[in-house]
């Protein structure tokens, strides 16, 4: 019966679950060329490669969920890690005292096209 065939897509890397042919996992498991403006064991910094501000990065966990609606208690620490990170790149790249905005796009209707979890940050129009 075909109908009880299943893909295991995923599998873990050092405890992390990735998502094959994902190419946020992919970026984040350093596998493009995509440079990391900054990384640590729980998530990547990477710029937008098609910007909508001068100031556009994506803040990615290193673990594959897929968007916020995927989300447990359980990743709390990991929410509350993506916004401080989002934060402390703000001060990096110099838009702390501007501002920003911080954005996640929420499955087809909330434009998200990329279903790894991500957090847009993205500012620069006022220097
Ligand atoms: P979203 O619409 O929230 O899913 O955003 C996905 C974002 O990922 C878009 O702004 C894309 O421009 C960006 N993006 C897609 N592929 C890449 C890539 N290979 N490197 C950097 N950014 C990417
Ligand atoms: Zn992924």
């Amino acid at each position: 019966m075909l109908g009880n065939i299943f893909l295991t897509l995923s599998y873990t890397n050092g405890g992390i679950f990735m998502e094959t042919g994902c190419i946020f996992c992919s970026i984040a498991q350093e596998k493009t060329a995509t440079e990391l403006l900054y990384k640590n064991h729980n998530l990547v910094v990477f710029k937008d490669i098609k910007p909508h501000a001068p100031v556009h990065l994506l803040i990615v966990p290193k673990q594959h969920i897929r968007s916020i609606n995927d989300l447990t208690a359980d990743d709390l620490p990991l929410v509350s890690e993506l916004i401080v990170a989002a934060k402390n790149m703000a001060i990096e790249v110099g838009v702390k005292e501007t501002g920003y905005k911080l954005l996640f796009n929420v499955e087809r209707g909330g434009g998200q096209m990329v279903f790894h979890l991500h957090l847009h940050l993205i500012g620069g129009w006022i220097r």
